[in-house]
């Protein structure tokens, strides 16, 4: 299935060039079957310092740094362009390299790529500085104004769930903002950056402006020590969330994170079930777990628990377990072995301390990665199912008696990135939305991130916000400038 696929080539893209180095080299591997898709170079030090001295000097060059923003504004609406005339390659190369269905890449990831780089194309020409009159100062006597300058050379660190998409997070609103960006996609993932980088160049950027460094997490560090970087975005664990801000200590580099999550899906007594059950499934399943908001864990009155969780199990039974390349597949494969056992693992700790198996539990066939849909019950918050994010088709159950305990109940977490409430109820779904410690409240839908709205994380979740204006501000430095006009 994978002999027509055109993939891109593997190696560096720096200063306009391919170029290969590094100190290593990776296998790619298919997660459907476990086959050896293609090898990549890992980047090292030099890597690193070249694409950083490419992007250092394009920050500074008048061709990019000039450039009139509604120019600027017409190259990314070219790369959508281009995005969108390689759409079905760009959709079967994720679904390879990830696992995830196409009939959900052709859908979700590629489209969503497109509309990112569109909407954040809109900026270029509409940020701007304010006007402000000092407190301080004889009104006359003083002009004071604000500007919003490009951060710097950005490197940005994304994950392999959904390679394409979290990287147009990133670079859209880098490039709107005037930044430079070294891009170093996941290792299990590389080859939609790599596509990427060819329509970039095809768009018409000025060379050093978009760099892509291949490699994993030792190329990952590289970039966030080297000095020559202003800022790093971030999108993984938590665990290295946190090693990058250890490592920007010593320089104070801008850091903004997206970082993992335990997402409650919350059902109340007066929801709509027909809306309910198959959210709730969609929730936890949908890209075979592997989201970052995904809603993980379900709090259900314990009245109609049981029928919910048959509900949710009867849904997921619908769905196709298969390789994402098969148009019909609902369910991929998880995008490794490292992950699949990782999981399944989980799984089995937390059944070990005392949560029950309703359904799944086991992988599903004997070749590539793929995990039955799942689900654990438990009311013991201090269980691994409760408090750890799997990052695979799992959920974890549990019943409440009273409605008042429910937001303490989804609270109790070191997560805050998401929450999925189903009520028929305007004032329960106002109160709880406001007692929940999370980025993004969905209320009767959930999984859709939209541009023009913040997405991040409260606590262990991360910090900053992506999308939307917020995201410019990570992206550029505020400068005052204060002058006496009447000497
Ligand atoms: P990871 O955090 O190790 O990898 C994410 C990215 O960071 C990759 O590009 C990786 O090469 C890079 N990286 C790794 N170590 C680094 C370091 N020390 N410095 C800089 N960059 C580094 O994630 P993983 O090991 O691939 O997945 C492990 C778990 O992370 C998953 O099970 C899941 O819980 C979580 N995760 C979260 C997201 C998300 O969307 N928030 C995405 C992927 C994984
Ligand atoms: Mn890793």
């Amino acid at each position: 299935m994978t002999a027509n696929i055109e993939l891109p080539p593997s190696q560096h893209y720096i200063n306009g060039e391919w170029v290969g180095g590094g100190d290593r080299v990776i296998p790619v591997i298919n997660p459907a079957d476990g086959t050896q898709i293609g090898e990549i170079p890992s980047g090292d030090q030099h890597t690193v310092g070249a694409a950083v001295s490419a992007a250092r000097a394009a920050f500074h060059n008048p061709h990019w740094r000039n450039m009139p923003p509604m120019v600027r504004e017409g190259l990314m609406h070219r790369l959508a362009s281009l995005i969108e005339e390689n759409a079905s390659q760009l959709g079967q190369i994720e679904s390879l390299d990830n696992g995830k269905p196409i009939a959900f890449s052709s859908s979700v990831d590629v489209p969503m790529t497109i509309t990112w780089f569109r909407y954040f194309a809109g900026w270029c020409s509409k940020l701007s500085g304010k006007s402000l009159s000092p407190a301080l100062q004889p009104l006359d006597s003083h002009h004071a104004y604000t500007r919003r300058q490009p951060v710097g050379v950005v490197g940005a660190i994304v994950p392999w769930n959904f390679p394409l998409v979290l990287a147009a997070w990133k670079l859209a609103p880098a490039l709107a903002a005037g930044c430079t960006v070294i891009l170093k996609p996941a290792e299990q993932t590389p080859y939609s950056a790599l596509k990427l980088a060819e329509l970039i160049s095809e768009a018409g950027f000025p060379p050093g402006v978009f760099n892509l460094v291949l490699g994993d997490g030792q190329t990952g560090q590289a970039l966030v020590e080297h000095p020559g970087i202003n800022k790093i975005s971030f999108t993984g664990s938590t665990a290295v969330g946190k090693s990058i801000v250890r490592s920007v200590a010593h320089d104070l580099k801008r850091v903004t994170l997206e970082l993992g999550g335990k997402s409650p899906t919350i059902i109340l007594p007066d929801a709509d079930m027909e809306l309910a059950i198959p959210g709730a499934a969609q929730a936890v399943y949908a890209n075979a777990g592997q989201i970052c908001f995904a809603g993980t864990r379900l709090f259900a009155p314990r009245k109609q628990f049981d029928r919910i969780l048959e509900g949710i199990a009867s849904v997921a039974e619908t769905f196709k377990i298969g390789p994402g390349l098969d148009p019909e597949t609902l369910l991929g494969p998880v995008v490794s072995q490292k992950q699949m056992d990782g999981i399944l693992a989980r799984v089995d700790d937390s059944v070990r301390h005392g949560a029950s198996l309703f359904t799944g539990g086991t992988r599903h066939g004997d070749s590539g990665y793929f995990i039955s849909p799942s689900i654990l019950v438990t009311e013991d918050r201090q269980n691994p199912a409760f408090r750890e994010e799997f990052f695979g088709p799992v959920l974890c159950a549990t019943p409440y008696d009273d409605l008042n305990d429910v937001a303490a109940l989804a609270n109790d977490s070191s997560y805050g990135l998401a929450a999925h409430v189903y009520t028929s109820s305007l004032q329960q779904a106002h109160q709880l939305s406001n007692s929940l410690d999370a980025g993004t409240v969905w209320v009767n839908t959930q999984l859709s991130p939209d541009p023009n709205i913040p997405f991040g994380g409260f606590k262990q979740s991360g910090w900053g916000r992506e999308n939307a204006e917020d995201a410019l501000d990570h992206y550029t430095e505020t400068k005052s400038v204060i002058m006496k006009v009447d000497c």
